[in-house]
């Protein structure tokens, strides 16, 4: 499947989103667990972005902590920032933050059956997100552009969402989550739980809508072949921590942290494009109680030493940055870079 995204937008640097060394603890019997520690990341203006990881890698809490939408009671932000558009998200009241969600950053869910309201028509659903972000024009019209958009007749705004098919809601969703025409949209996990022919279809209409509308995407997922077909830059994580960040093609072309490895390993001698599941031998740390140095070295087939007891600083590498002794311990290695096009890491500066 080779997707039609459309024209691209103008480059632009312009950041939408940054989040800076975050750090998100859960209160539990056990102690303080950190499910997302140090995260650092960047989204573009007209970027497409993937956050890959294993389930239990941090990576949905980590867009969680971003709309300080926690699952549990029991989670908080404890450091670091969330900067949109420059505005710094972990000072806002809810009262305000409440205005931030939806109008000036969309969410597509998983399950978008678990989002939408059985008992209220679609078109009804739409329209209220509309009306609290007081949308200025006509509402009745919007709905039927959004759902045109997204690819549904505008009658289906009569309709309730058990009267739609999965793919059909997903769709809904996602015109729910760009009605506010908004410069970001995180979507975790969007098509995990469609079958595979509606799946290539939505991220057919995710990548297209990206593009058309120029918007940032943060794209969460397990799948690194999503991630292949939608995005720009991905970040990696493990353990609650990135170990490992660069444009789509050099971390496919040359990854270089021994967990991304892991996760590439036969695919790069085939194409890009198959579709990945992350498969790693061994399974993520407790992380109520963390391996010591680097998180991966348990599972790590050329853990050295200091692995056990210290862990890696993020150093630049090629045009992009890894956690990993290997690195740092082999300037060599460190600054090798493949012949992408790319010159500058993901926040600009100057790749090696
Ligand atoms: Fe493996 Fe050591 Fe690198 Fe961690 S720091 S990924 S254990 S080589």
């Amino acid at each position: 499947m080779e997707l039609d995204r459309g024209p691209a937008p103008a480059a632009s640097t312009e950041p939408v989103l940054e989040v800076v060394d975050l750090v998100t603890e859960i209160r539990s019997v056990r102690g303080p667990i950190r499910p997302v520690n140090r995260v650092s990341l960047r989204v573009g203006r007209g970027q497409a972005v993937g956050l890959v990881g294993e389930s239990g890698s941090g990576k949905s809490m980590t867009a969680f902590s971003i709309m300080r939408l926690f699952p549990t009671p029991a989670a908080r932000v404890v450091e670091g920032r969330v900067l949109l558009q420059g505005r710094d998200l972990t000072e806002l009241p809810e009262s305000e933050l409440r205005r931030v969600r939806g109008n000036h950053v969309g969410m597509v869910f998983q399950d978008p059956s678990a989002y939408l309201n059985p008992v209220i028509t679609v078109g009804a659903q739409i329209a209220e997100q509309l009306l609290a972000h007081n949308w200025p024009g006509d509402v009745e019209q919007r709905i039927a552009e959004l759902l045109t958009q997204v690819g549904l007749r505008p009658e289906v705004a009569k309709r309730y969402p058990h009267e739609l098919s999965g793919g059909m809601r997903q769709r809904v969703s996602i015109a729910s989550a760009i009605a506010c025409d908004p410069p970001l949209v995180l979507a975790d996990e969007p098509t995990t739980a469609l079958d595979v022919t509606v799946q290539a279809q939505i991220l057919e209409l995710l990548a297209q809508l990206q593009r058309k509308q120029g918007m940032g995407l943060l794209l969460i997922t397990h799948d690194f072949g999503i991630v292949a077909e939608l995005c720009d830059y991905v970040y990696i994580m493990y353990a609650g921590e990135v170990i490992e960040e660069g444009p789509v093609d050099d971390v496919f072309e040359q990854p270089r942290h021994p967990y991304t490895q892991g996760l590439l390993q036969g695919v790069l001698s085939v194409t890009r494009r198959d579709r990945v599941r992350v498969t790693v031998p061994g399974s993520v740390p407790d992380l109520a109680n963390p391996p010591s140095g680097c998180r991966f070295h348990p599972r790590c087939p050329r853990a050295m030493p200091q692995c056990r007891t210290a862990p890696p600083p993020r150093v630049t590498a090629g045009n992009g940055r890894t956690a990993c002794w290997l690195y740092e311990s082999d300037q060599g290695i460190g600054q090798q870079r493949p012949g992408g096009s790319h010159d500058r890491t993901n926040d600009g500066s100057a790749a090696s």
